[in-house]
């Protein structure tokens, strides 16, 4: 029996491409190891929409390590703490896994990192984002500088295909690919019999997924998000999927009536699938018609920019003018807006989506978290933590970055007094029929007068705005 290794996994829930999983097979036996960990985040620990993404990952995950022999271990608590305690129950001290920005997790890795011996890798990114640095070596603010450097450093390296996992098995046949993009693998895979010997880890205690509770019951507030497949193999496919749109991308991905957009966000916040896989498949099928597609992959490695510079980013004003703006404790405004019954159709339609699917469509985020903070002048980390419970591609980042961006309140924001219509954004961008899709009320006496009028909002949010010192 070979050394054990532990891969200790957290939002990079996939065999391919996954280098930590790479290098934990080139020095022995892998001992894969999820912890559920809701201490070390404190408060930001996974919403209930995430929650259900996970239990559903894990389940796929674990699936595919028995493909290969390998048993997924699942522990709950401290992460360092129970990472140290299979450590000693298995006799070894190297953990690998893959580096990881939210404020919580370099927390963790500072822990592990005490009493084991952690090798982190990267891999989750287009590029290690605290790696792209202006001419002075200084970290951009502002995302198109950012993506002019990024892309001077791509194209990332060709993803990493699966690793034997299996160390004992006699040497494969060269012509069996692990690549999963390669139709003979699922084939190769179906006759490939599994030595019960390597069951060696059956004595090493593993909690059971479903005592986890992750899925909602009573009520099941999930049974809307049936059109997801998490997992690796549901990630491959929704990119399979999506690759002939991406020559209309450009323009399809502001229309919510039109499915335009890859739907990957939880695949890829999961990590269940690599952004190199995406930049390789995209570049193979599409070529330059891709850039616009990519540029937002390259958003989401920004957003982990920003909370790298700014750990506290999602509670914190990125200017400082900020902290003095004078919000509106206004509980029934905020209430209706997460009920999506503030009067305005497209806000509501977003927010419904957003509580029925567990997703909502870019644009109408945009609008969405614009009416809440600009005509409600609700607190933009109010909306912020409502995403954070409901979404399934909730991501601490891109969330944050996301909302101070909306709000103005970020380091690199839409003007403040920029404050969007959403009557005329549901015209510019043709939403009537995503509109009746999730408000069929709306032309009825049943369907709510607007909380506010547009005009009347816009006047209110700019006497607020020009109280505080917007330069600084
Ligand atoms: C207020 C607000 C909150 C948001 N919160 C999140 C969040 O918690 N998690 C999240 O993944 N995205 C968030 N976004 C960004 C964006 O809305 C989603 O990534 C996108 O809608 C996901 O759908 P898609 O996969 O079809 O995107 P596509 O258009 O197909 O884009 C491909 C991928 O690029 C990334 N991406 C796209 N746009 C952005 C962006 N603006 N910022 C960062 N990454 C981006 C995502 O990983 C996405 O899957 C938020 C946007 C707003 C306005």
């Amino acid at each position: 029996m070979t050394t054990p290794v532990i891969l200790w996994l957290r939002q990079d829930l996939r065999l391919a491409d996954q280098p930590a999983l790479v290098a934990a097979a080139g020095e022995g036996r892998v001992v894969p190891v999820y912890i559920l960990d809701d201490e070390t985040p404190g408060d930001r620990r996974m919403g209930a929409a995430s929650r259900w993404w996970l239990h559903h990952s894990l389940a796929a995950l674990s699936e595919a390590f028995a493909e290969h022999g390998v048993r997924l271990i699942l522990r709950g608590g401290r992460a360092s703490a129970e990472l140290a305690k299979l450590a000693a129950e298995l006799g070894t001290n190297r953990v690998h896994a893959l580096r990881h920005y939210e404020p919580w997790w370099k927390t963790a890795e500072s822990e592990v990192a005490l009493t084991l011996d952690l090798q982190l890798h990267d891999g989750n990114f287009l590029g290690p984002p605290d790696r792209v640095r202006t001419a002075t070596g200084g970290r951009y603010r502002i995302f198109t500088p950012w993506w002019t450097a990024l892309k001077q450093q791509m194209p990332p390296a060709k993803p990493l295909a699966i690793p034997d996992l299996h160390p004992d098995a006699p040497p494969r046949h060269p012509d069996e690919s692990r690549d999963p993009w390669d139709p003979q693998v699922s084939r190769s895979r179906d006759h490939r019999i599994v030595d019960p010997g390597v069951r060696r880890d059956d004595e090493i205690w593993s909690d059971s997924l479903a005592d986890w509770n992750l899925l909602p019951t009573n009520p099941d507030w999930a049974t809307g998000f049936s059109n997801w497949t998490p997992g690796e193999a549901g990630a491959r496919a929704a990119l399979r999927d999506f690759l002939p749109a991406i020559p209309r991308y450009d323009h399809d991905r502001n229309y919510p009536a039109i499915p335009g957009t890859s739907r990957l966000s939880p695949h890829l916040h999961f990590g269940e699938i690599s952004p190199a896989t995406v930049w390789w498949q995209c570049a193979a099928h599409a070529r330059a018609a891709a850039e616009p597609y990519l540029r937002q992959i390259g958003w989401r490695d920004f957003a982990n920019n920003v909370i790298d510079m700014f750990p506290d980013y999602g509670d914190h004003n990125g200017r400082a003018a900020f902290d003095a703006f004078p919000w509106h404790d206004d509980e029934p405004g905020f209430v209706a807006w997460t009920q999506g019954r503030t009067g305005y159709p497209l806000v509501d339609a977003g927010m419904r989506e957003l509580w029925s699917t567990g997703w909502m469509h870019n644009r109408v985020r945009m609008i969405a978290a614009s009416f809440l903070v600009k005509h409600l002048l609700v607190d933009w980390r109010r909306g912020e933590r409502w995403f954070w419970d409901t979404l399934v591609d909730a991501d601490y980042a891109a969330n944050a970055q996301n909302w101070q961006w909306t709000a103005g309140s970020g380091i690199d924001s839409a003007p403040f007094y920029r404050i969007m219509a959403p009557l005329a954004q549901a015209d510019k961008f043709e939403a009537a029929a995503y509109i009746r899709r999730w408000v069929p009320e709306v032309d009825t006496s049943a369907y709510p007068e607007p909380l506010i009028g547009h005009r009347a909002a816009r006047e209110r949010a700019l006497d607020a705005f020009r109280t505080i010192n917007a330069s600084s």
